[in-house]
Order: structure tokens, then sequence, then C-alpha cells
């Protein structure tokens, strides 16, 4: 019998110096670095992030998320939960510690199913941070439906040429290459009509039409590209995987990606729980503390006990993924995860932002964010509506319909079955 929630010594001390460099190194570049340092032109960016990351290397924390076969610790999933929950309370976090999405997601791609140029090319430029990446994917018709997606790919002597359009490429414009799903098969059943392929930036025919902002990001050029493929032609080793795999090979970094992304959700939810007690032990109103008012401690109450159920759950998602050592297994926990996500972090940024009036409503703290981010989390790698549906399908499994017009458990007839069981033993009994 092993059941264990403690962290051992050693790693606790990683813990430790992490908590340490994020809040003296990190979070305070976050106020002036744009674009959560993903420009890798940027002067200041330039200045500022890469002395971060060579102590992050120093200290043997790059790329955690990656095994030693591509040079990371292979720490496994919940030796990252516990990091990640450090890392999700700086936007600059990820870049600095080399696991920022998409990069770490497109890195597994490559790594699987990248020819030997493709590997040579972005594999270990991508885990250095020498280059930013793409994953594009969604369409302006509809993202949640990936079989009704139009953008084709179509063999032309040795060549690959794509056509269509994806939106909400995120990175586009900062990214060395774009990683495109497209339809090789019309005719083939759905989940076989995609491939996906890599197009390098600057590839003639790939056309930026706008880079689509966020609400909220003003101050910000949008990084969410709406990108046309107009006849752009790649090498055939430029496919991922076989012809027909796209969606196998899609799922290699999504599972991957939600978890990191709900791992990261919890650093962000304990900020915003932790400035609600710091205000609610600092602000008077009649007579006494906001923390001494039962409303307020009912708020506090219900985002400890919120966020408490979300990490346990990605915990526990964590360890199975480290288990089990595959993602078709654990499909329902992520997927769990992922919708529960959002929730979490819009309640518990929303009471934030009541806890500190107007002063949370206002820009000068950052609960509106944490609230649009919410919404962004409901609709990245997946609208939540899609991995209910997968929650429920996979809870199904294993039901059967009742055989009868009343449900098995149905008490009267429990009871007339009990009777009849037991019926001589009482009569026994009774005599
Ligand atoms: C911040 C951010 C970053 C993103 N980055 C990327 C990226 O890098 N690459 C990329 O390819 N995409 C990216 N996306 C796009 C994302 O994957 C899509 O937004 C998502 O898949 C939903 O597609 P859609 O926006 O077209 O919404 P639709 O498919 O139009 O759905 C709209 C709404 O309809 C409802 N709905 C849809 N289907 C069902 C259903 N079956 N049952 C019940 N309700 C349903 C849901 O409420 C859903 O939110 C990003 C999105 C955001 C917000």
């Amino acid at each position: 019998m092993s059941w264990n929630f403690e962290t051992d010594g050693e790693f606790q001390k990683e813990l430790n110096w992490i908590e340490d460099f994020v809040r003296d190194e990190i979070e305070p570049i976050d106020h002036i670095v744009a674009d959560y340092g993903f420009d890798l032109n940027d002067p200041v960016r330039k200045a500022l992030i890469p002395p971060l990351q060579e102590e992050v290397r120093k200290r043997k924390l790059w790329a955690c998320h990656l095994g030693p076969n591509l040079g990371g610790p292979g720490y496994g999933q919940v030796k990252l939960a516990l990091m990640n929950e450090i890392l999700g309370k700086s936007k600059c976090a990820p870049i600095v510690f080399g696991c920022q999405a998409p990069d770490s997601g497109n890195a597994e791609i490559l790594a699987h199913f990248g020819s030997p140029r493709l590997k040579e090319k972005y594999l270990q430029p991508l885990i250095n941070n020498e280059v930013v990446s793409c994953y594009s994917m969604t369409e302006p018709e509809g993202g949640s439906d990936p079989t009704g997606f139009n953008t084709t790919a179509t063999r032309d002597g040795d060549d690959w040429v794509i056509n269509g359009s994806k939106w909400f490429s995120s990175h586009a414009r900062f990214a060395a290459f774009n990683i495109v799903l497209a339809k090789t098969a019309p005719d083939a059943e759905p989940h076989k009509r995609m491939s996906m392929f890599v197009v390098p930036a600057g590839t003639p025919g790939l056309e930026n039409v706008r880079d689509v902002r966020v609400f909220g990001h003003h101050e910000h050029k949008g990084t969410h590209a709406y990108l046309r493929y107009n006849d752009v032609r790649i090498p055939s080793d430029h496919l991922l995987g076989g012809e027909g795999d796209g969606f196998a090979v899609a799922q290699t970094r999504l599972g991957g990606g939600r978890i990191h992304h709900a791992m990261r959700t919890v650093g962000l939810v304990r900020k915003a729980l932790d400035q609600m007690c710091e205000r609610a032990l600092s602000r008077h109103t009649q007579g006494e503390r906001l923390a001494d008012k039962q409303m307020v401690q009912e708020m506090l109450a219900d985002s400890w006990i919120q966020l408490e159920q979300f990490r346990l759950l990605v915990l526990q998602t964590a360890w199975k993924i480290d288990k089990f050592d595959d993602y078709r297994v654990v499909r329902r926990d992520i997927a769990a995860v992922k919708a529960a996500m959002p929730k979490v972090l819009s309640d518990v940024s929303g009471r934030a932002l009541q806890l500190h009036g107007s002063l949370g409503a206002s820009d000068e703290m950052p609960f509106g964010e944490m609230i649009m981010e919410s919404y962004r989390m409901g609709l990245a790698d997946g609208a939540t509506e899609i991995h209910k549906i997968t929650v429920a399908k996979q809870t199904l499994r294993g039901h059967e319909a009742a055989p009868g017009l009343f449900p098995s458990g149905h008490l009267p007839a429990l009871k007339a079955a009990a009777l009849e069981r037991f019926g001589p033993i009482i009569a026994e009994a009774t005599k």
C-alpha cells in the first residue's frame, strides 16, 4: 500500500530555489517584457531573458518537460506539476525555464515524427529557445470540429502544396516554422483525412492577413495570426508522421499541452487567492477587517476549496500519466482537468476583483486580465464543452441501460428482491 502526498527533500530544495527565482528575478520583468518573452528580436527581451535562462540551465532545470534523450532531466509529470505551479504565477517564467507552449508540444511532435532533416534544422534550436514555433490548426469556419477543416495539401511531384486559411495561429509572427494540419484524403474516413506538415516561415504563398489581438491586450500588437496558405509548396519530407496520421500526431502534443496549462493555472489561481487574503486582512470597514465578515470568509473558503480540489485533480492526473505512460489511458482525466480549469480561475479571480472593490475593477490590478484569461483557457486547446463531452462519453463506458422500465436502483424492486431472498430466514426468525 502506497499513498503519499509528500515531496522528497532533495526536490523540495529545487522548488524552493524556483520559488525565490520566479518571485525575485522573473515576476518583476513580467511588467516590462512584452508578448510573454516570445519576440526573440525585441531588444528589451534580448537584454533581460537570456541571462535568466542561463541561470536555469546552470541549475539543470531547463526544459524539464523533456526526457534525457532530448536534453531534459526527465522529471516526469508530478515533479513538473509542482514546478509549473510556481511558473504559472509569472508570464515570462515558462520561457525562462524553456517549457513554454506551444513550443514544448511542437518539440514533442518533431521528436516523434520529424524527418532527420527537420529535426536537425528545428528541433534543437527550438529546445534551446533559439527559435520559437507556431501550431496552425484552427480554421476561421470553426475549430471545434476538425473533421470539417477545409485546408488541403495535395501532392505535386516530390512536393506538397497547401491551400486554405487558418485562424488564431498563435505566435506565427515570431515563429521559424508552423505546424499545419491539412486535408490529404478528402474521401477517407474522417479521422484519416488529415495530415500534419511543417511550413517554414517565409515560404512563398504564406500570407499573414492580420495579427488578431485578444481582448485586454490593447498595448500589444496581436499575436494570434489569421493566415492564408496560397499554393504553399513544401518538400515531401516536411510531412510529419504518415499520410492520414494528422489527428494521431495532434494528440501527441495536445494531451501534454493541456495538463501543463492546468499545472500553471494552479499557480495563477493561488496568486489571486494570496492577493485576496492580503486585501481581506488589510481593508477595514464598519470597524472591522474584511477578513472578519462572514460573507468574505465564505469567498475565501470557497476559493481555497476550489483550488485544492483542482490541484488534487491535476496532480492525480500527472501521477497517472507517469504511471501509465499512455495519454489514451488518461483521456478522461485530462479532459476533466481542461474543463475544470477556466471555472476555477474565473471564480477565484472574480472574487478577488470583488474583494478589491473599485481598485479590483481597474487596470491597476491584474484581476480583469485573469478573468479574460479564464475565457481564453475555455477555448484554447479546445472548447470546454468538447472536453465535457469526452468526460461524459468515457464515464458512460462500462455502464448499460436498465433492463426494464424502472432503474436497477428502484427501491420497491430492491426491497421485494431482498424479501424474497431473506424471506425464509425472516419467517424462521419471527416464528
Ligand atoms: C488564446 C487562444 C489561443 C489559441 N491558440 C491557437 C493556436 O495556437 N493554434 C490553433 O490552431 N488554434 C488556437 N486557438 C483556437 C482554439 O483552438 C479554438 O478557439 C477552439 O478550438 C474553438 O474553436 P472556435 O474558436 O472556432 O469556436 P467554435 O468551434 O466556433 O465553437 C464556438 C462555441 O460553440 C460551442 N460548441 C462548439 N462545439 C460544441 C459542441 N459539440 N457541443 C456544445 N457546444 C459546442 C462552444 O461554446 C464553443 O466555445 C486559440 C484560441 C485562443 C482563445
